[in-house]
């Protein structure tokens, strides 16, 4: 079996290299000439926990290679992923598909002998009939399938997301191409990985309708949160208190700065549009869009309610800004609504972010980037949290005071006690916890 994938992103690499784990051979092909340059040079282009080594060792053992010759990887395929990017189109939200239909065409010119045409792109209802019509077009002649089999895998955790998953999903309309699905995720069927197979267009939605039910339960979780900071309630109990009970499960019950990354966001108005289209709008979803977007900006009110009212002349130390931990990845990240709105309020930033300062700085301008967790609290006002990644989850607040011209503190990802806090002599603000003086 050879694999050829479309698209060496944070989906394709990880895919890539763990198809070819899976003893599978596989060609990544991209049209960023440097990226493919990178990876030949043994560099991965983006962070992902465990992806250098996956990566070697499959490049080592001869099943994984890279290129920028789609032709060529395509040519001598049995089975073709697309793995480019679906941003939202500026202006409506839709989905821009424009780089999923330019790779169906190149890969229709490249075709030869029956080869199946994977979307793993995260693409709407009716992409995987318009994919099948643009190859029937400028290849009449191809023997081929499309197949849809979206990706769940999340940054930071891909590997193991993607090795382990709770499913597969594959859409296909003919028993050919389940057969080839069925061989390539046949490592899958020894660790008992359910397999949900259906047509395309609901493997289609289901992938949306993952996304968007999860955004809407962090988003629940972020008005309760709220809730809980006009009543004097702490949301971490609420959370751990509803979430026990099986019907509603313990996870993205995390109160925060509201969802960012590369995936909810965009996938989340990309169904809105999709619903009003099909005459049956998600009212739940436009709101849960609506909140988030608010929610962003008003942390920027937060921060500047901690401290006193006002960031004029103040220096704020920011302490992560990728959308999670564990990646570089950006893609809108709550400190890019978050910092700015600060920076006009007339404070100085300075920020400090594990992996993500290269990314960040192509995104966030007029903010001073420090190479440490401690080396950005020296000489500011207050210290603001706003990416859990591990290296700030145990900080020594004898030293954060002492750096700290005062020693105010604001947690928008809830890692910290306030009654913990308020022993250490920190002026502590969560997200829809007790601030305890
Ligand atoms: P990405 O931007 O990291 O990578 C896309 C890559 O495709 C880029 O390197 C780009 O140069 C390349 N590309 C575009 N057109 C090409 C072409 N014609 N030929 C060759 N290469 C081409 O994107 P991503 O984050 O990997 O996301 C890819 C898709 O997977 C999206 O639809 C996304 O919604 C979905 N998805 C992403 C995640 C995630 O966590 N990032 C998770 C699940 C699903």
């Amino acid at each position: 079996m050879r694999i050829a994938m479309i698209g060496t992103g944070y989906v394709g690499l990880v895919s890539g290299a763990c198809f070819s784990e899976f003893g599978v051979h596989v060609t990544c092909v991209d049209k960023d000439a440097g990226k493919i340059e990178r990876l030949h040079k043994g560099e991965i282009p983006i962070y992902e926990p465990g992806l250098d080594k996956l990566v070697e060792q499959n490049v080592k053992a001869g099943r994984l290679t890279f290129t920028t010759d789609l032709k060529a990887a395509v040519a001598e395929a049995d089975c073709v992923f697309i793995a480019v990017g679906t941003p939202s189109r500026r202006g409506d939200g839709h989905a821009d598909l424009s780089y999923v239909y330019a790779a169906a065409k190149e890969i229709a010119e490249s075709l030869t002998g029956y080869t199946v045409v994977v979307t793993k792109s995260t693409v709407p209802v009716g992409t995987g009939r318009a994919v099948e019509k643009i190859i029937r077009e400028t290849r009449p002649d191809a023997e081929f399938d499309v197949v849809s089999n979206p990706e769940f895998l999340r940054e930071g955790s891909a590997i193991n997301d993607f090795m382990r998953p709770d499913r597969v999903v594959i859409g296909a309309r003919t028993d050919a191409a389940k057969e080839v699905m069925k061989q390539l995720y046949r490592p899958l069927y020894l660790i008992e990985t359910p397999i949900v197979f259906t047509t395309v267009e609901t493997s289609e939605l289901i992938k949306y309708a993952a996304n968007t039910f999860l955004a809407a339960k962090i988003t629940f979780i972020n008005e309760i949160a709220d809730l809980c900071e006009k009543l004097g309630t702490d949301v971490h109990d609420v959370a751990k208190g509803i979430g026990l009970d099986g019907r509603i499960g313990k996870k993205f019950l995390h109160a925060g700065p509201g969802y960012g990354g590369s995936c909810f966001p965009k996938d989340t108005l990309a169904l809105v549009r999709t619903a009003q289209e099909a005459g049956a709008p998600l009212r739940i979803i436009e709101t849960v869009v609506d909140i988030n977007d608010k929610r962003k900006r008003a942390m920027a009110d937060k921060i500047i309610a901690a401290c006193g009212g006002s960031v004029q002349g103040k220096t704020i130390a920011i302490l992560g800004l990728t959308f999670k931990p564990n990646t570089d990845d950006m893609r809108d990240s709550p400190s890019l609504d978050i910092v700015p709105a600060l920076i006009d309020a007339g404070a100085t930033v300075k920020a400090y972010d594990p992996e993500g300062a290269h990314e960040a700085q192509k995104l966030l301008s007029g903010i001073t980037y420090g190479n440490s967790t401690y080396e950005v609290m020296e000489g500011a006002d207050a210290l603001v949290l706003i990416t859990e990644w591990n290296e700030f989850r145990a900080l020594d607040f004898n030293k954060v005071k002492s750096l700290l011209k005062s020693p105010i503190l604001v947690d928008l990802r809830n890692v910290y006690e306030p009654e913990t806090m308020a022993k250490a002599g920190i002026h502590y603000t969560g997200v829809g916890r007790p601030s305890i003086a």
